[in-house]
């Protein structure tokens, strides 16, 4: 039986974590939040709360943290207790920069990695329906994909160690700036008198769908369930979006990018932060704004 140490048992990292567990992998997670546990003790998911066991005892370490300095805090860690027959695996959204550091770290001792950032959200990570932007060879995707299979619906890899992070913050650019673009023609239908349903039903199936729209529509009762329906709790908290347009917005500097979307699209998101609201799902930027 393949086994796995899943560690960030958050938002996303509980779904991925039992969708792994539902398919004959033996999971066993660490988080320095021990409340999770209380929500995953009715499946098979074990509890480890020791770094060094976990390593010990797992051939693949799964990471699902929320930024680059946890990461990095974390496999530090992870790199000084494995050896060449571990492979490391990071589907956090950190800067690049930080997940090239930590992966030559890690390869100077032999260790095998890729970093695998996702997308496809709260659903997606409870479904296994998530995309995965993979960054590594060839050989380290091949052998470890079957994992990508059971977590997602696709995996991709795209280009050398660090690709899947680069992929990953174009993604979030681009979709930071649909949400409030969604939230817009929303607003405008509404104050134009429209039904916001028959909308839906337009726009789904229009030249103006989107995933935002398709997958998350950020207005309540209106679309799939998303967190609108929750109040905009669970979800993509705005200040993990905040950070990955800091990213996005580092990394168009670096490589002397235009992006004004990006840019206009990371104030939003600093603005909603700043006004308390850093711990609601993204989408409601929709309302909050
Ligand atoms: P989250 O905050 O819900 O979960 C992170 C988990 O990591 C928490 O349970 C936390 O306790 C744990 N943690 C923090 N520091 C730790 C440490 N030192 N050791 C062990 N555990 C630690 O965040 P999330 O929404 O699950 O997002 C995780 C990552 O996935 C982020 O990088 C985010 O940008 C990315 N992401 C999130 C979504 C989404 O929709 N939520 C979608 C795609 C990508």
């Amino acid at each position: 039986m393949h086994k796995v140490g899943f560690i960030g048992l958050g938002n996303m990292g509980k779904g991925m974590a039992q969708n792994l567990s539902k398919n004959n992998i033996l999971v066993t997670g660490f988080d320095v939040d021990k409340t999770v546990f209380e929500y995953l003790k009715h499946n098979k998911i074990k509890q480890e709360n020791n770094l060094e066991t976990l390593v010990k005892n797992n051939e693949v370490l799964i990471t699902m943290l929320p930024d680059g300095p946890i990461v990095k805090k974390v496999w530090e860690q992870l790199i000084n207790y494995s050896d060449q027959d571990k492979i490391l695996i990071d589907c956090s959204t950190i800067d690049v920069e930080t997940s090239l550091e930590v992966q030559k770290l890690a390869k100077i001792k032999g260790i095998k990695t890729l970093d695998a950032p996702v997308s496809g959200g709260v659903m997606g990570a409870d479904s296994g329906t998530l995309t995965f932007m993979v960054g590594g060879d060839f050989d380290t995707y091949s052998s470890y994909k079957y994992l990508f299979d059971i977590m997602g619906k696709n995996s991709i890899l795209c280009g050398e160690i660090g690709a899947g992070q680069s992929a990953k913050i174009c993604n979030n650019m681009l979709l930071a700036s649909t949400m409030i673009a969604v939230g817009e023609s929303f607003n405008l239908a509404k104050n134009l008198g429209l039904n916001l349903e028959k909308l839906y039903e337009v726009l789904s199936t229009s030249s103006g769908s989107c995933w935002a729209i398709n997958n998350y529509c950020p207005y309540k009762g209106i679309g799939p369930d998303s967190p609108a329906d929750k109040n905009y709790n669970g979800g993509f908290a705005t200040s993990l979006m905040k950070k990955d347009l800091s990213l996005a917005i580092a990394a168009a500097k670096s490589s002397g990018t235009k992006v004004n979307y990006g840019l206009q699209s990371q104030k939003s998101y600093a603005k909603l932060v700043d006004d308390g609201h850093g711990e609601l799902d993204f989408s409601c930027v929709v309302e909050k704004l």
